[in-house]
């Protein structure tokens, strides 16, 4: 959609800090954190909000901020 911001973003029309990314999904950093790592990941298939997603999505979604926390917590975690 062309007044979304996420899909912008998506489309590299504008900044983002990619973490990770697949066919279906994106993540970036929010630029706004509510503490350090904090990644946004939204599917690159424009929906309105969360109802609008469907099953499939929802689950690549999931399995990307899976792969983003997996990432965070060797990137994030204090080293011994
Ligand atoms: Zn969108």
């Amino acid at each position: 959609m062309s007044d979304c911001t996420f899909c912008k973003i998506v489309a590299g029309l504008l900044p983002s800090y990619r973490v990770l990314e697949d066919e279906h999904t994106l993540a970036f950093l929010n630029i706004r954190p509510a503490s350090p790592g904090h990644t946004l990941v939204v599917p690159r298939m424009h929906a309105r909000d969360v109802w609008e997603i469907s099953k499939i999505s929802h689950g690549e979604v999931a399995d990307m901020v899976h792969r983003v926390a997996a990432l965070l917590k060797t990137t994030l975690a204090p080293r011994a």
